[in-house]
């Protein structure tokens, strides 16, 4: 990497107003909030901490533009222009983005240059080459008819989303919100809004018209619940817990009947045959997998399943590639893992540790905090073994450098354990043997099962969960079709 990003630091301004109706505003309370970087505990920057009054000026303004149609009724090729500009602005200010995306949320600045910011260009990219490709339907109705089947955009849409990934999943949602000519306000995370703020002027500045493309920094409780309940808001498209996801269903169903979709957590399974092959290459891939982001990722697969023949050789062997995770400055290009988001969450995960080891499982390695001269929130790679599937460990998303090696019999256990889960995000598995590899793919309650590796997923795929991993679908195209209503007119010939 030649960008020396330590040195862009003090040419930052960030933006920390609201973005409502194409400006930045200060909240109409005046209040504000520290946006803290886990990096060194330090604050960067106060943000504009929205509430309902902010929520009501955003909504109004979605609404209008909405209604006024110079984005919802607009040729679709003039929103896959607009979009592409706009990526292309986004593209024009990656190393900025990538550095505050780091300094926000700890993570290294290898991964925010080299993942975030391009996988959110080329989410947004790929959305706007679909406006205009995607075509409607007729149905093969009575011969003296003609029934069309047409995709509208819903309205105005709220996406509330998490601060793992802050750009990445607010792109998820704005690339085929924007795309079918929805209006948007985004709600980031209070720990993460300084990329989502500072791209909401490029997309005034691509040409997408005021009011479409909105920003409110501020708290779930007020602001995320004011959305939630909002009789104008027509969906929330959200990202995070499931305790959370849950309150959003109840906000629809005491207020308007909004659309919900929900992407919510995951303890994915990783079940590891003794005929995996080379165990030192599936152990290297599984590590990689759940130290990834400091285990911040909604699919990571944190629940080892490993055939009891080969557990201790096996959790040897992540112990062993866990080591390179150990974390280090994020602002090193070098460094693989950066800090967890913020000191409640290491303290959250701090005690997981603590409730694992008191439960009778076993520390194969890592296991505490580290770094703690720098002021800023990093735990060790931690590996569990001897691990019950019962456990507190191994049922709860500990969302952290934690993973957990549970040991199985044979193949009908490993589908029992892996299904024994309130969540249904991902499986992965590891096999040579390609009936059973097809067998259990059929067998596992998964939005995604990935047969020999964890990773792979790119924008062409559909992602979401089964059971309490969510409802709906992000990526590919079946997620654009959840920001339409799907209009049915039939004509009388
Ligand atoms: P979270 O606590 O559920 O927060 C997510 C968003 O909801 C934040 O913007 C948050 O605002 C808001 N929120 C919190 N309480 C709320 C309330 N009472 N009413 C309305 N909104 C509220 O999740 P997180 O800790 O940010 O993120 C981690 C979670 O996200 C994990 O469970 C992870 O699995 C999940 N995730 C899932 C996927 C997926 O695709 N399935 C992807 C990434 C992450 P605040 O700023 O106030 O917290
Ligand atoms: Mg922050």
């Amino acid at each position: 990497m030649s960008t020396d990003y330590r040195s862009l630091i003090p040419t930052l301004s960030y933006r920390n107003q609201a973005f409502i109706n194409g400006k930045h505003v200060p909240a109409a309370s005046g209040k504000t909030f520290d946006c803290v970087s886990p990096i060194d505990g330090k604050v960067l920057t106060r943000v504009a901490e929205c509430d309902s009054e902010d929520v009501n000026r955003a909504v109004a303004a979605a609404r209008a533009a909405f209604e006024k149609g110079s984005w919802s009724t607009c040729h679709p090729a003039k929103r896959k222009k607009t979009l592409l500009k706009f990526a292309d602005l986004i593209a024009k200010h990656k190393d900025e983005l990538a550095l505050l995306e780091t300094l926000d949320m700890g993570k290294p600045i290898s991964v925010s240059a080299g993942g975030d910011i391009p996988g959110s260009i080329q989410c947004i990219q790929w959305y706007a080459e679909a406006a205009d490709k995607v075509y409607d339907e007729i149905s093969p109705y009575r011969p003296d008819s003609v029934s069309l089947i047409t995709r509208e955009p819903i309205g105005v849409v709220a996406a509330v989303v998490p601060w793992n990934y802050p750009l990445l999943m607010a792109s998820w949602k704005l690339g085929p919100a924007l795309a079918a000519g929805n209006s948007i306000i985004i709600k980031p995370a209070e720990q993460s809004p300084l990329t989502i703020l500072r791209i909401a002027e490029l997309a005034s500045e691509a040409g997408i018209p005021d009011g479409v493309f909105n920003v409110l920094p501020g708290f779930g409780e007020s602001a995320g619940q004011a959305l939630g309940r909002h009789m104008d808001v027509d969906m929330i498209a959200f990202t995070g817990s499931t305790q959370v996801g849950k309150f959003f269903l109840r906000y629809a169903g005491e207020s308007n009947m909004k659309h919900v979709s929900l992407e919510t957590g995951g303890k994915s399974p990783n079940i590891v045959f003794a005929d995996a092959g080379d165990l030192d290459h599936v152990a290297k891939v599984s590590a990689d997998g759940v130290f990834f982001n400091s285990g911040q990722s909604c699919n990571a697969p944190t629940r080892i399943l490993v055939q009891d023949t080969i557990r201790d050789e096996f959790v040897a062997l992540v112990a062993k590639h866990a080591k390179p995770w150990t974390p280090a400055d994020p602002l090193d290009p070098k460094t693989t893992m950066g800090a967890v988001v913020d000191r409640d969450q290491m303290e959250r995960v701090l005690g997981y540790i603590d409730a694992g080891r008191k439960e009778g499982a076993t520390v194969a390695a890592g296991g505490a905090q580290v770094r703690q001269d720098t002021g800023g929130a990093y735990i060790e790679p931690t590996v569990f073994t001897a691990v019950q599937n019962s456990m507190k460990i191994a049922q709860e998303e500990i969302f952290g450098p934690v993973v957990v090696a549970v040991a199985f019999k044979d193949e009908a256990e490993a589908v029992r354990l892996a299904n024994d889960s309130i969540y249904g995000l991902q499986a992965n598995l590891w096999t040579r043997d390609v009936s059973r590899a097809h067998k259990l793919s059929r067998q596992l309650k998964a939005g995604t099962v990935v047969v020999n590796n964890v990773w792979g997923s790119d924008i062409t795929n559909p992602f979401g969960g089964y059971k309490q991993s969510g409802i709906g679908r992000d990526k590919s195209l079946h997620a654009m079709d959840k920001y339409c209503q799907v209009k049915n007119t039939f004509i009388q010939l």
